[in-house]
């Protein structure tokens, strides 16, 4: 397929990299110019390298970075034509992801909204989930593209509804890392080595994806971003934005984003969110050390 790819971050760079290696006829475009990705044509706006494409697929940092790529100056809503696909892999506001397909639609296009879950190893490896909203026929009419890329589709419904679900996921990643940190601290203040402790995490019920995946960082206190704490951050407010909207209380949650608010002062935006634990550490003079 003619695919137009903008973002390339830390996911989109991955992603479009594997559309490539698939055979499609790729072009690429990234608002800080100089990065490419290797058999794609690179484009110097957004609305070049949709003009023609079948399939616009956007992975870039936020609600605003969206609505600028969509609709800014030199976006993609002028050469949007009949039958042309949108999808957008980005997280951003669900109810603004609504706005935008109303927006997209008009013009005659589709839009699914297809945020994703699996880190930047899932994206390298084109083994993400996609987390879909939008018509379930145009997904499965792109469905090659979503399987070269990642290893599962699920689908929640209207546009709008794969944003939620991503949020909902996400708070959930937000809060049991920090109660992962918070024991790792405590603990480790008490004289228990965090090895002793994951043992015990791995045999029992709390053992989950987000223990697996970050407690080999925490141990090499490899803090390089996977997923930067900047967009864990963006995901927090997000779900504080639609928590206000629908007059929701997420209490656990605003006590977690004041700790956010903390460590992007302390300079830790790029690091990954487990850094997050650096300033329990802080505070509580103490580091989690393994042996
Ligand atoms: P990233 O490495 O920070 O890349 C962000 C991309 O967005 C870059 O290409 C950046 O361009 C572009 N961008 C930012 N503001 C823009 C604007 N106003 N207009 C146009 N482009 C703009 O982020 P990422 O890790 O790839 O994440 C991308 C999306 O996937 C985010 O919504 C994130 O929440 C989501 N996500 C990430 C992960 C993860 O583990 N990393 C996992 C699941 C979902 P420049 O190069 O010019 O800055």
């Amino acid at each position: 397929m003619r695919v137009a790819f903008l973002g390339l971050g830390i996911m989109g760079h991955a992603m479009a990299t594997n559309l490539a290696k698939a055979g499609h006829e790729l072009t690429v475009w990234n608002r800080t110019p100089g990065k490419s990705v290797e058999g794609a044509k690179t484009a110097a706006n957004p609305a070049e390298a949709a003009k023609g494409a079948e399939l616009v697929w956007m992975c870039v940092s936020d609600t605003a970075a969206v609505e600028q790529v969509l609709f800014g100056a030199n976006g993609v809503e002028p050469v949007l034509t009949e039958g042309m696909v949108v999808v957008n892999s980005s997280t951003i506001s669900p109810s603004a992801e609504k706005s935008f397909a109303e927006r997209v639609r008009a013009k005659g296009a589709e839009y699914i909204d297809a945020p994703v879950t699996g880190s930047k190893i899932g994206a390298a490896e084109g083994k993400l989930v996609f987390i879909c909203g939008g018509k379930e026929e145009v997904i499965q009419k792109i469905d090659p593209l979503f399987a070269t890329m990642g290893k599962a589709i699920v689908y929640m419904g209207e546009n709008g509804k794969g944003q939620t679900a991503k949020i909902g996921m996400n708070l959930m990643i937000a809060l049991i890392y920090q109660g992962f940190a918070e024991a790792l601290v405590l603990t480790s203040k008490l004289g228990l080595p965090p090895e002793n402790l994951l043992q015990l995490v791995q045999q029992s019920m709390v053992r989950s994806g987000v223990t697996d995946y970050k407690a080999p960082f925490i141990l090499k206190r490899d803090f390089t971003p996977n997923f930067p704490l900047r967009l864990m951050h963006k995901d927090i407010k997000l779900m504080l934005d639609a928590a206000h909207e629908s007059r929701v209380k997420l209490p656990g949650l605003e006590t977690v984003e004041e700790i956010y608010e903390i460590a992007a002062e302390e300079g830790m935006n790029d690091l990954d969110y487990a850094a997050t634990l650096e300033l329990l550490e802080k505070w509580a003079g103490v580091q989690v050390k393994g042996s």
